[in-house]
């Protein structure tokens, strides 16, 4: 799948799991979701979704910050056996998930920093700084990433949920993926079968351009309207 289908598949998927486990707990995580944490986790959600694709030298998130994820996206790429390989297993979810929660735990700034570096990434991947214009476009996604940034965090958002929402991310890429032809190696290392192979649609096709983008964005709306308590939020008519 394209990059922006990813991204926009992260947002339908958090928005769509937040009234599944709204109020329950799951290792030890809490789930208290406001307005905030919907908002912010939908855009590390998009972001997350993006992850794995940093095996490949050309993918959205590769682009994103330069040098920085071109480096990276080459390590993976070494550490992981190429592309959608390492990168696209229950394994490296599970990894990216426990690092995240570990860099939670660890600093409270840290996170800050790493969730806009991921809603970046997730701006980039729903369409903001790769237009025609790119320096201008990537001057918006900055600032309009720093003041989501700054707004979720005056608002005091909480961010305990972050590492179950990066491997969440995560499992929405490889479901976006086995949606496409190519199949994902789930249980790689232990073995190299790619689930969903030679099933599924064309990356970029017909039905990914025609179907499958505009149904994930007529989702969001929807989910919108669903979760966020509009009569608070707007003024009384
Ligand atoms: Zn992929």
């Amino acid at each position: 799948m394209m990059g922006h289908s990813h991204a926009l598949s992260g947002v339908v998927g958090w928005m769509a799991i937040v009234p599944l486990v709204q109020g329950t707990e799951f290792w030890g995580v809490r789930f208290d979701l406001g307005p905030g944490e919907i908002i912010a986790g939908s855009l590390v959600c998009a972001g997350a979704a993006l992850i794995p694709d940093l095996d490949h030298k050309s993918s959205t998130i590769t682009q994103t910050y330069g040098f920085v994820t071109r480096a990276l996206s080459a390590l993976l790429n070494w550490m992981f056996g190429g592309h959608r390989n390492g990168t696209h297993s229950l394994l490296f979810a599970l990894l990216m998930g426990a690092l995240t929660q570990v860099l939670a735990l660890w600093s409270p700034l840290a996170v800050q920093i790493f969730v806009f570096l991921l809603i970046g990434i997730a701006m980039n991947g729903l369409g903001f700084g790769m237009d025609k214009n790119r320096t201008a476009a990537e001057i918006i996604n900055a600032l309009g990433t720093a003041g989501i940034t700054l707004a979720l965090y005056t608002s005091g958002t909480d961010y305990s949920w972050i590492g179950l929402a990066v491997a969440f991310g995560c499992l929405l890429h490889f479901a976006g993926d086995m949606a496409t032809e190519m199949g994902v190696p789930l249980l790689w290392p232990v073995s190299k079968y790619r689930v969903g192979q030679n099933i599924g649609f064309k990356t970029d096709g017909k039905i990914e351009r025609n179907v499958v983008t505009p149904m994930l964005t007529i989702a969001i709306i929807l989910l919108s309207v669903y979760l966020f308590p509009w009569r608070e939020i707007l003024p009384e008519a």
